[in-house]
């Protein structure tokens, strides 16, 4: 059964020209393309003379041209960098397209300045409307401890206020939202979640992980569903991605999806990975369109939380909390019993693990799946989501099983503040740490985890190269600035190469499409990436200001940022 379904994965991938229907895309070109010009990048050990053809969606050379080939052509300047197609095999495309709808919060200086931007968005609405927001990070505040929702609700008394952390993983709600939800002092949540309390014992309005799921705020109309994936791809294809690895994706979000791929509307390349819930789906195995854009055949389930709330499970205690240790990671069987579940259906399991307890429990869970008594998660190509803490002796268990760590070199940037605190030095250098797997021969995935860190593959970049987040003044910097001039883990910085391989061709190996994405060659399917400049020889801070070009989907035009 096996082999059938994986055959109408990987038959062919034909590309179906669309038409130009959505405002924001008037100049989509369709069929033939010719790029002349430019300098390109394949990826493998050649460039390539200044010239791509693509037919049919696929590459072609651009330099033995038959003259009656009819394409569009396309004239780069002469520093244009060509490069195959890059992915981010990390995203949540709903969650970026939600994010872009609700109050924005990442970069907030402080609590005020949270209140504040929550304060301006309850003035455009009616009273009791919900007031959504993400991004909140209390380590960025002169106060870092976790916000009291007193000043919240006194700004807002009329709109139920949920603001999620930046990490997802806590969320603080104001006193209209607790009330309306029933969280009060006698609440009770499991071991997986926590209602913080103030010494009055009364709720903060600080929901930690499982506990969050007492704030229901109403879920979104269809509509609004397919507005806000429309908005994420429009982000994502700006940002010069031509693939996205959406992880987490429930059976509504899937079906706003095809729908809008069926009416010609959905470009973006995505590869999805299904929420564990949506177990009928998983049981199908398995699928794709007819044109390959959208290809489900993975999950995504989670094992622990995440590092900043100390919600990673990890193997001893918390640095900075001594006797904390996390969350109690699923359980090695639970791990195993889902593992299995998928591999019984052919379908790749992606396992969110940050703590070092987490990974060792998946690790451990992968190693005892088997189909017809095979070892499975080296075929099936099980992955870890994030893969941040790694006890020593486990690295190698990633190679030997054949699981791909994927990572998300922001993530590195971001936590570098505090993750040293969280952690102490000794467990910091089995942290972030990709270029150990890099040495070990371990393919590893890149991505962004957007909307939790920014979705731009070029502050994903920077981080591989430098271990540095962006200095102040330049793009995306933080109120911490870049750390260490020489970088926060200086001996995990990659060639540009090896970085730009991790979006790019070990992404597409991370979803069983190195055979026809990830690398410019002859009959690959034309997903392709085009700067003003070359990104292997600009200076470290141009990486963060490279424009992006073109953007082309299975050889159409589905981003144009020249003159722009
Ligand atoms: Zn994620």
């Amino acid at each position: 059964m096996f082999a059938a379904l994986l055959a109408v994965v990987v038959g062919s991938v034909v590309c179906v020209p669309q038409q130009p229907q959505e405002p924001h895309h008037p100049k989509i070109a369709s069929g033939n393309l010719l790029l002349r010009g430019g300098r390109i990048h394949t990826g493998t050990n050649t460039d390539w003379p200044g010239a791509l053809s693509v037919e049919a969606g696929r590459i072609r050379r651009g330099d033995s041209l038959d003259p009656a080939f009819d394409a569009t052509a396309i004239d780069l300047p002469a520093d244009a960098f060509v490069m195959p197609g890059l992915q981010d095999a990390h995203g949540h495309l709903r969650l970026l397209g939600t994010a872009l709808a609700e109050v924005d919060l990442v970069g907030t200086a402080s609590f005020d300045e949270v209140i504040a931007r929550a304060v301006a968005k309850a003035a455009t609405q009616p009273a009791g409307t919900w007031i959504l927001g993400r991004g909140w990070d209390q380590n960025d505040w002169p106060d870092t401890a976790m916000p009291h929702h007193r000043a919240l609700s006194a700004a807002i008394p009329d709109h139920p206020v949920w603001l999620v952390r930046v990490d997802g993983h806590a969320g603080l709600a104001n006193q209209k939202a607790l009330q309306q939800e029933n969280v009060t002092r006698d609440s009770a949540v499991g071991a997986g979640g926590e209602i913080l309390r103030d010494a009055a014992g009364e709720p903060t309005g600080v929901l930690v992980d499982d506990a969050m799921a007492a704030i229901q705020p109403p879920a979104p109309t269809v509509a609004q569903i397919r507005e806000r994936l429309l908005a994420a791809q429009r982000e994502c294809l700006r940002h010069g991605l031509t693939c996205v690895h959406d992880a987490g994706v429930d059976a509504t979000t899937l079906q706003a999806m095809v729908d809008l791929h069926r009416e010609g509307k959905w470009w973006l390349r995505t590869y999805v990975l299904l929420a564990p819930t949506e177990r009928e789906l998983i049981a199908r195995g398995p699928w794709q369109t007819p044109d390959g854009r959208i290809v489900v055949r993975a999950v995504k389930a989670y094992a622990d939380g995440a590092l900043g709330s100390r919600g990673a499970a990890l193997l001893a205690d918390y640095a900075d909390a001594p006797g904390k240790r996390g969350l109690v990671p699923m359980p090695k069987g639970s791990v195993q019993v889902q593992a299995q579940f998928c591999a019984d259906h052919g379908m790749q399991l992606c396992m969110h693990a940050i703590g070092d307890a987490a990974n060792r429990t998946v690790l451990d869970a992968y190693a005892a799946v088997k189909t017809n008594g095979e070892p499975a998660a080296g075929r099936l190509r099980f992955r870890i989501e994030h893969a941040q803490v790694i006890a020593d002796a486990d690295f190698v268990r990633f190679r030997d099983l054949g699981v791909l760590p994927s990572m998300q070199p922001t993530h590195l940037t971001s936590d570098m503040p505090w993750a040293g605190q969280r952690l102490g030095p000794e467990r910091l250098a089995g942290t972030y740490a990709w270029t150990r797997f890099h040495r070990l021969g371990v393919i590893v995935p890149f991505g962004s985890d957007f909307p939790v860190e920014s979705v731009d593959p070029r502050r994903g970049l920077f981080a591989a190269v430098t271990t540095r987040a962006p200095a102040v003044g330049q793009p995306g910097a933080g109120p911490n600035g870049g750390g260490p001039p020489g970088g926060f883990r200086p001996d995990q910085r990659l060639s540009r190469e090896q970085a730009l391989r991790g979006f790019t061709l070990h992404a597409a190996y991370g979803m069983f499409a190195e055979d026809r994405l990830g690398t410019i060659e002859l009959g690959k399917v034309a997903d392709l990436t085009v700067f003003d400049r070359d990104l292997r020889t600009c200076s470290e801070d141009e990486l963060l200001t490279a424009k992006v070009l073109l953007t082309v989907v299975g050889g159409q035009v589905v981003y144009d940022g020249r003159g722009q």
